[in-house]
């Protein structure tokens, strides 16, 4: 048995959820070390939220050059778009974002070990090759891209490929139909790339409500994304200077770049964890209970690798809960109903709460509603995209049970109207509460009439 350890708590994993956990442990005044082997901030800083939402910036000009001649404004050249600029700017913003994150965690005191962790046993970690004792360990190594085995499935690439290509594809095909796949579908369709959408269901987008995800796709649609629906890429191969995409019916569909963002599958490989009671999913993922703690006792995980809630705020709170509960008075929760979220797509998705079905399976009494409208943007500046906005009420209590919107800024607004939600907003209240004119978030307070 271990009677001295070399760290209170070992982190394994520098992502949103593991720095998070150190700083606030090693603000305790614990010893604590985080390893890890690549660049610091996890997928959300690196490969993620953060390069994604720069490149969903740099795919909206296209649209605002055209509407600023409604405006008055007059470019003298059609303009140009480069993405050498536009790849290495991030890199560079990304990597100043890095550094910000290393003197974060050195300014805590912790200590960050650089290189792979493989857990050794339950109180040991070795980084480098040499091996540290350690009395907690927590394991927040994240996730992965997962592409489906199929012939020529090499020739896919992942969204984590998508933020270093070394030249903009002519022509694209992102398979898939959640987050990844709709956000990278608009941002190469804003860049100018001819973007061919694949998904084998019906209705892209399928956990969020039903109306706001089809205005999603119709949105997409009339800014000129291909959808290909029910359909299933059965081989990919390499032809003339790109790729072949061979449906299930033997159609073909060519293009220069074939991404597939078919979910993501927790990190766990060659971690070490065999070593350990840690009990793991069929799909990688680590079993904890609800504070965190694996089968191992002195082991932890949470974030991406636990896959409750595959997003970073999430990983952050899971973070402060379990550091208050391993090293405080353990008074912090999480709690996973009504989580705000937005696909970044084009036009963007923002949501709190219920969709209108889950709250008719839920609620015997529903009543919805919604107001659809041209953005103001558009009454001078031309185009053709509209702003949905949907309340989802339970008519016995009065109560906001969900809160939906389609439409510029809808991450924006949705994260106002998540505080209203989660302190338990009536529509009475809703409806008791001024606008600001002229917004498209005052449409919230001004729909009186069910449409459903
Ligand atoms: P999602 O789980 O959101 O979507 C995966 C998609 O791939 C689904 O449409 C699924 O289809 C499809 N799919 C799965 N397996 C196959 C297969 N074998 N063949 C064809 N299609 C398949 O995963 P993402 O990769 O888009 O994103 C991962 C997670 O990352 C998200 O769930 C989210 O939590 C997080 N994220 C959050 C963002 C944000 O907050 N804005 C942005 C990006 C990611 P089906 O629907 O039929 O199952």
């Amino acid at each position: 048995m271990i009677t001295e350890f070399d760290f209170d708590l070992f982190v394994v994993g520098a992502g949103s959820g593991g720095v998070r956990a150190a700083r606030m442990a090693a603000a305790k005044g614990l010893k604590v070390a985080v390893a890890e082997d690549r660049a610091l901030g996890g997928t959300c800083v690196n490969v993620g939220c953060v390069p994604k939402k720069l490149f969903v910036y740099a795919a909206q000009f296209a649209e605002l050059f055209y509407a600023s001649a409604g405006f008055g404004w007059s470019i003298a050249a059609p303009p140009k778009f480069c993405w050498a600029t536009l790849r290495d700017n991030k890199t560079r913003e990304i990597e100043r974002l890095n550094a910000i994150y290393e003197d974060l965690l050195k300014n805590s005191g912790a200590t960050l070990l650089t290189g792979r962790a493989i857990i050794e046993g339950r109180n040991q970690v070795a980084v480098e090759g040499v091996t540290y004792a350690a009395r907690s360990i927590l394991v927040a190594v994240g996730g992965w891209p997962f592409i489906p085995e199929f012939p020529g499935s090499q020739h896919a690439v992942s969204s984590n490929e998508m933020f270093f290509l070394e030249q903009l594809p002519k022509t694209a095909i992102i398979v898939g139909g959640g987050y990844i796949a709709v956000e990278f579908a608009g941002i190469l369709n804003g860049l100018g790339v001819d973007t061919h959408l694949v998904y084998r269901g019906t209705d892209i987008l399928k956990d969020f409500d039903r109306d706001m995800a089809r205005k999603v796709s119709a949105g997409m649609q009339t800014k000129g994304v291909i959808m290909h629906l029910q359909r299933d890429i059965v081989e990919i191969k390499e032809h003339d200077d790109g790729y072949r995409a061979v449906f299930s019916d033997l159609q073909t569909l060519d293009a220069d770049l074939v991404m597939y963002a078919t979910g993501r599958r927790a990190n766990t490989a060659n971690l070490g964890l065999e070593h350990t009671k840690v009990e793991l999913r069929e799909d990688g993922s680590v079993v904890v209970d609800a504070n965190f703690q694996t089968a191992e006792p002195s082991i932890y995980a949470l974030g991406d690798v636990i896959e409750r809630v595959q997003l970073t705020p999430v990983a952050i709170q899971e973070a402060m809960v379990l550091i208050d509960h391993l090293f405080g008075d353990a008074q912090q929760t999480i709690d996973y109903r009504d989580i705000p979220t937005a696909v970044f797509s084009q036009p963007e998705l923002a949501t709190v709460g219920l969709s209108e079905e889950q709250a008719r399976n839920e609620f015997a009494h529903v009543e919805i509603f919604v107001s659809d409208f041209q953005p103001m943007l558009q009454s001078l500046g031309g185009g053709a995209d509209r702003i949905t906005m949907k309340l989802v009420v339970d008519s016995a209590t009065d109560r906001v049970l969900g809160c939906h919107m389609v439409g510029d800024h809808a991450a924006e607004i949705i994260q106002g109207m998540a505080i209203a939600l989660k302190a338990g907003v009536t529509k009475a209240q809703v409806d008791a509460t001024i606008g600001i004119h002229p917004s498209a978030a005052e449409e919230y307070v001004t729909m009186r009439t069910p449409t459903g």
